[in-house]
């Protein structure tokens, strides 16, 4: 994927290519969650592709198909194991794969990411095929700390640097991402990089999608007051909770007709799910289904929003 932000690069590549001098080595470079590695993954499969069109790839050929599926047998992706370093035997690997022909497309792509946490050793022996590169094949490093790479890996490739994007670039791109409307925030916390500020916010979804869960749990259960809880709800975005919510209650539906072979969205919940299948009878269900329907669509007009939620969990808590 090429971020809107990331245009001006792009070109730049699709020129040398056409122009045929493109190096054998390109190191991008930029801080984190800018979108390098995306990036990176869209040029080398447009170089993998077989029938290129208007700098993009076709999407069509066994090239994309396989790139697609990630099994491409000319493009590799070197990258260093959890919290360790890209070893020696990694590169190696890459020399020995490197001597022979490409299968597929007329080019072999190895993109390293993160390529600062190589080892000496591994540096050494890249930079040995740095220094003799063989024709059709297409080294990309990716790094945010190029400091941390040898100064003679560095002058062996050509540099590609990528800035964050405007603020008002980047908040435009948020909103078309995400339903949070308080995309500044976000990028601020994110440092201005876009794509860690998605992923700020897919945490914090996530997060409170397990905490409004647990209490929806705790109130039909009869383990939290209702009141306690719709008070704290209002806090937060009520469309966004009764979205969860109508997708956990049609869980528990799907799991009450069939529980052998669950077809849920919520696999993460299931053992609560099962259980708040095992405790309600199908018709309780769907009438909490009904109700729960009833006051998502309220929640647009003009009403109490913390009597109308209150009254919902009221009518959730089993036995009552
Ligand atoms: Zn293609």
């Amino acid at each position: 994927m090429i971020y809107p932000w990331q245009q001006q690069q792009w070109q730049t590549l699709q020129n040398a290519v056409t122009e045929g001098r493109l190096p054998h080595a390109l190191l991008l470079t930029g801080k984190q969650g800018v979108g390098k590695l995306d990036f990176a993954k869209s040029f080398a499969d447009f170089m993998l592709c077989q029938d290129p069109q208007n700098q993009t790839t076709c999407g069509k050929c066994h090239s994309c198909q396989l790139f697609d599926a990630g099994t491409h047998p000319d493009f590799n992706l070197i990258a260093a194991e959890e919290g360790g370093v890209i070893k020696v035997d990694q590169v190696r690997n890459m020399v020995e794969q490197n001597s022979l022909t490409p299968h597929i497309s007329s080019n072999k792509l190895y993109l390293f990411v993160d390529a600062d946490s190589m080892n000496i050793a591994a540096s050494n022996s890249l930079l040995k095929t740095l220094e003799e590169p063989s024709p059709n094949s297409l080294i990309i490093l990716i790094t945010s700390r190029p400091d941390l790479l040898s100064a003679t890996i560095r002058s062996r490739c050509q540099q590609i640097k990528f800035n964050p994007p405007s603020q008002g670039q980047a908040i435009e791109w948020l909103t078309t991402q995400t339903t949070n409307t308080d995309a500044k925030t976000l990028l601020n916390l994110a440092q201005g990089s876009p794509l860690t500020a998605l992923k700020i916010d897919h945490e914090d979804q996530k997060e409170l999608n397990d905490s409004v869960f647990a209490d929806f749990g705790r109130v039909i259960f009869g383990k939290s007051d209702p009141v306690k809880v719709a008070n704290e709800w209002q806090k937060h975005d009520l469309k966004l909770i009764f979205n969860w919510l109508t997708i956990w209650v049609i869980d528990v539906i799907r799991l009450k007709y069939n529980d052998s072979e669950p077809m849920i969205n919520s696999a993460d919940k299931l053992k609560a799910l099962l259980k708040i299948a095992s405790a309600f009878t199908l018709e309780q269900l769907f009438e909490l289904y009904e109700k729960q329907l009833q006051t998502g669509r309220l929640l647009d007009k003009q009403v109490s929003k913390p009597l109308l939620v209150e009254s919902f969990l009221v009518s959730c808590v089993l036995n009552r």
